[in-house]
């Protein structure tokens, strides 16, 4: 729905409208174990949205200079998250729209070999919420089909690139059989995804822009958008997500993207990040998988 369809007048709704429209995607019950695996207090599920040039072909640019930021992100930003990740024994999730695992197939390859978690992010990084249902559902498909293909693994996850859904986006997740998604941000624990009203089978792992480094670091030449956060500022907005999710024992859920955090005065928040977590008792790093299909089984 385009603004120039919306009705306008929302006040005038009879209660059956704007219920109708809440009621599509619901957050249901939440899912949270009394401990983690193995008796952990803490579940850390770092993820990384490797978008790299579908950041500018989503939006149909062509622009050359953009095009090698994203280009940075499989060159440089991979491997040092990787390398980072390797140095720590950390697993975490990587999300991949098809089009970035088309152009870099090794880049995946050694993701999976790494013991981490290749999920969907789209075809091109494409603004799934505004997708008709039939463009929508075949690019979600046929997105899983190439991961599986070149990473050998077929995905249970996605995270959608427009962290939104569109009105159809939660029936073709349940449909394809997924076990996750990890794009809404209705609570800070896993929870059961409610469509209209019905429990769709379907598990929620939250995000939220706060703990997404997108947003402290963008920068756009031609308008005002510039980083506006000193990476020390990130680091401790993200240090103080995870004692929090360490105090409530819950779980300490992160977006980092390759081609932002990759850079030599940015990779250190990762580090400095792990290093913090993993001097405290009790800390379960795992991909979202692990922590979806936990949660599920043993939510009390
Ligand atoms: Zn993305």
């Amino acid at each position: 729905m385009t603004p120039d369809d919306r009705d306008v007048e929302p006040w005038r709704w009879p209660d059956a409208r704007w219920r109708g429209i809440v009621e599509r995607v619901r957050a249901g019950r939440a899912l949270r174990p009394r401990q983690w695996k193995d008796g952990a207090r803490c579940a850390v599920a770092l993820s990384f949205d490797s978008d790299h040039e579908t950041n500018e072909l989503r939006e149909g640019g062509e622009s050359i200079g953009r095009l090698s930021q994203g280009q940075y992100g499989n060159r440089q930003g991979v491997p040092r998250i990787l390398d980072i990740l390797a140095a720590n024994d950390v697993r975490a999730s990587f999300f991949v729209p098809a089009v970035t695992a088309l152009l870099y197939p090794d880049e995946q390859r050694r993701v999976v070999a790494g013991g981490h978690e290749i999920g969907l992010h789209g075809w091109i990084h494409e603004r799934n919420s505004g997708l008709p249902h039939d463009a929508e559902r075949d690019l979600q498909m046929r997105a899983a089909d190439t991961l599986e293909r070149i990473a050998g693994v077929r995905p249970v996850g996605i995270r959608t690139p427009s962290w939104d859904f569109s009105p159809h986006t939660l029936a073709i997740t349940r449909d394809m059989g997924l076990l996750y998604d990890s794009s809404l941000m209705a609570d800070v624990d896993c929870y059961e995804l409610l469509m209209d009203g019905k429990p769709s089978g379907v598990v929620e792992l939250p995000v939220e822009w706060i703990r997404d480094d997108a947003v402290y670091f963008n920068m756009n030449r031609f308008a005002a958008l510039r980083p506006y956060t000193p990476p020390a500022d990130v680091y401790d907005i993200f240090r103080r997500e995870f004692d929090g999710a360490y105090r409530e024992g819950g779980i300490f859920q992160l977006t980092l993207h390759p081609h932002i955090s990759g850079y030599r005065s940015r990779t250190w928040i990762l580090e400095e990040l792990i290093r913090y977590m993993r001097a405290h008792d009790g800390v379960w790093f795992a991909t979202h998988a692990e922590i979806v299909r936990y949660a599920a089984a043993e939510a009390v």
